[in-house]
Order: structure tokens, then C-alpha cells, then sequence
């Protein structure tokens, strides 16, 4: 494993794989008095006893089985996550509740959590809360939080390093994931553009990306990461110009693209949506709530900016899929969300045939 410093305390343990998923790279903080450990990822988790950086407590920036992968390694150590993700680390219900599958993906997953991620639950596991200080001695460690990936997803800035850790605001050109029961899509939109503004000398993710020099990078790539929402949407608004099954809809994969399993499929077979109904098809079960454009478009009442619907979680409850892929959809498609992209408005204004 690659150890690589980014100033006197703080040290990226770079993750198999450049830490693409299931792997990721934590970040080590030392200071005078202690030592901080951040994600411990699957890697950390491989290491012989002899590499194991010597840690006196582990900080998680949320509740996922790849950011905690490592945790077990450090069993007589304090853990610490935002309170929010706290549930997910006192036990393996909680953990799964993160998620929110169902059926044998949650069976599935449930394994994959425990035997490949060695989730071990810790019902005296601490909570940390935005604003929040870990002074290691000539080194500190600021916790942010930063919602929407999870509830409780937090990012860390160390000083005097002037490294910000941001945890899964990963920059990847995947975009941001939401497609958790815990994830939200305005909150999310909400910490991108708080990011945007933090200063920083060095940025670290735990995927992919890995280290970006200055926030002219990370603006860069902040920007792209978060234009994929959009994109998504717009994608997602030119399928719907024709009616669709929420079955179709998932399968065209408007999140992870065709052929790619997507995070939590991989493990395990994507079930069928039982009684999928046709969007539009009027007169057989219950229509997505959308609108007709011309009498051809069916797209989310959302979409067209207008004010949220007063019985949302009534229509929130059509879109119910219990498939991770649907989750992702209804994330795209909650209707308390205000669109707010120019593209997809212009897209619902286009006649539906020359654009779809
Ligand atoms: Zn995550
Ligand atoms: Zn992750």
C-alpha cells in the first residue's frame, strides 16, 4: 500500500486499485498526541498486523460497508460518525436500514456487509456533530457535515495540513451516488455547492480521483461531478417523452449505465419489479404521476417548476420499486424536488418527436 503524504500530519493509504469501489484510501492524521485514522478501507482491512498504521481512534465520514471495512482492525478503539449514520454502525439492522433494500438483494447484501466487509457493529460507536474538533496536538481534524450521499455524510478538514477529505463526494465522472434510503438528492445539490466554497490546499476522496492540488482543481472537477445530476435528468425526460414501465425506465439505466451492474447489483441478481405499470397507460393501475406534453411527454410533475405537490408522499409511494435500481430512479424522480435545470425545461418544451 501507498503511503502518501500531503504535509507533517496528514497521509493518504492509497487504496488497491487507485480505491475504486469496494476499495477506497483512507487518510491518517498524526499529531503530537494522537493519531487518527479516516475510513479505514478494504485495503487497510488486508494489511498484515505488522503495516497497520498505529491509530488511536477511527473517524468514518458516513455509514457504508466500504468506509468502515476497515474498522474492525481497531476493535478497542474509539469509533466516531456524525450521529446521523450512528444507527448503521450500532448494529447490522441499522446498516441495512442505510440502504433500504428488500427481498433477496437484502439478503444478498447482507452477506456481502458482513463476510467481504467485515462489518462488525459497535453499539458504543460515538457521535460527532457538525463543527466539531478532534484536536490531535499541532494537528486538528474539523469535522463538515455534509449530507445527502447519507444522512450523516461528513467531510473532514485537517489542519495545518489544509487537506479537506471529502469522503463520497468522490468527483468521479459516476457523479454523485443518491440512490440510498438514506441518501437525498436535495441535500446533496445543497452540500455541492457548500463545498464549492471551502478552501483548501489539497482535496483527497476516497475513490478514484484521489488528490487534486488547489481549488481550482477541485472546482474543475467539482463542477463536472455535479453536472451529472443534470444530465441524468435530461436523459431521464427524453426517455419519459414516450410512455415507459418503471421496469423500462430502470432498465435504461439513467444512473448506472447499460452494462454496468451498478454498486450493490453486482452482488447479486436485480429482482423484477413486481406489478411495473405503464406510464401514461391510462385506465390499467396506477399511471406514474406525470404530465402530458402534447399528449406524447409523461415526465414528473416536478420537472416543470411547479410548487410541491401537497400530498407528496401519497405520490412518492407509486414510485415505490423494491430494486436497488429503482431506488436510484426515485431519487431522480421525487416529486417534492424543484427541477432546476434550464435543459430539462427547454427538453419539455421541444416538441417530443425531433428529440427524443
Ligand atoms: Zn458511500
Ligand atoms: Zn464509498
Amino acid at each position: 500500500m501507498e503511503w502518501r503524504p500531503l504535509g507533517e500530519h496528514a497521509t493518504v493509504l492509497v487504496g488497491t486499485q487507485g480505491g475504486k469501489y469496494p476499495h477506497g484510501s483512507s487518510l491518517l492524521v498524526t499529531g503530537r498526541e494522537e493519531t487518527a485514522l479516516i475510513d479505514p478501507s478494504l485495503s487497510v482491512a488486508r494489511l498484515a498486523a505488522a503495516d497497520l498504521p498505529r491509530v488511536d481512534r477511527v473517524l468514518n465520514s458516513h455509514c457504508h460497508e466500504d468506509h468502515v471495512a476497515g474498522n474492525h482492525r481497531f476493535p478497542a478503539l474509539p469509533w466516531h460518525l456524525h450521529g446521523l449514520d450512528l444507527p448503521g454502525i450500532h448494529s447490522l439492522e441499522g446498516m441495512m436500514a442505510i440502504h433500504g433494500l428488500e427481498g433477496a438483494m437484502e439478503a444478498a447484501f447482507r452477506r456481502i456487509v458482513t463476510e467481504d466487509f467485515h462489518f462488525r457493529a459497535r453499539p458504543d460507536a460515538l457521535a460527532f456533530t457538525d463543527g466539531e474538533v478532534f484536536d490531535l496536538g499541532g494537528a486538528r481534524v474539523r469535522v463538515i457535515h455534509a449530507p445527502g450521499h447519507t444522512r450523516g455524510h461528513s467531510v473532514f478538514h485537517v489542519e495545518p495540513d489544509d487537506v479537506l477529505y471529502l469522503g463520497d463526494i468522490d468527483l468521479s465522472s459516476f457523479g454523485p451516488y443518491y440512490g440510498d434510503a438514506w441518501s437525498s438528492l436535495e441535500d446533496f445539490e445543497r452540500t455541492l455547492a457548500m463545498v464549492e466554497d471551502i478552501e483548501a490546499r489539497w482535496y483527497a476522496t476516497f475513490h478514484h480521483v484521489g488528490v487534486l492540488d488547489g481549488q481550482g482543481a477541485f472546482r474543475e472537477r467539482l463542477a463536472r461531478f455535479s453536472g451529472v445530476i443534470a444530465a441524468r435528468e435530461c436523459r431521464l425526460l427524453e426517455f419519459l417523452a414516450a410512455p415507459h414501465t418503471l421496469d423500462e425506465i430502470a432498465a435504461h439505466r439513467f444512473v448506472y449505465r447499460p452494462g454496468d451492474p451498478g454498486r450493490a447489483a453486482e452482488h447479486g441478481p436485480a429482482p423484477r419489479a413486481p406489478g411495473a405499470r405503464r406510464a401514461g397507460a391510462r385506465g390499467r393501475g396506477r399511471a406514474l404521476p406525470g404530465r402530458s406534453v402534447s399528449g406524447r411527454a409523461y415526465a414528473p410533475n416536478s420537472f416543470l417548476r411547479q410548487p410541491e405537490p401537497k400530498k407528496s408522499s401519497a405520490r412518492r409511494k407509486s414510485f415505490t420499486l423494491p430494486a436497488v435500481i429503482g431506488h436510484q430512479l426515485i431519487s431522480d424522480l421525487m416529486p417534492k424536488r424543484s427541477m432546476t435545470t434550464l435543459c430539462c425545461a427547454q427538453n419539455l418544451r421541444m416538441p417530443p418527436l425531433p428529440w427524443r
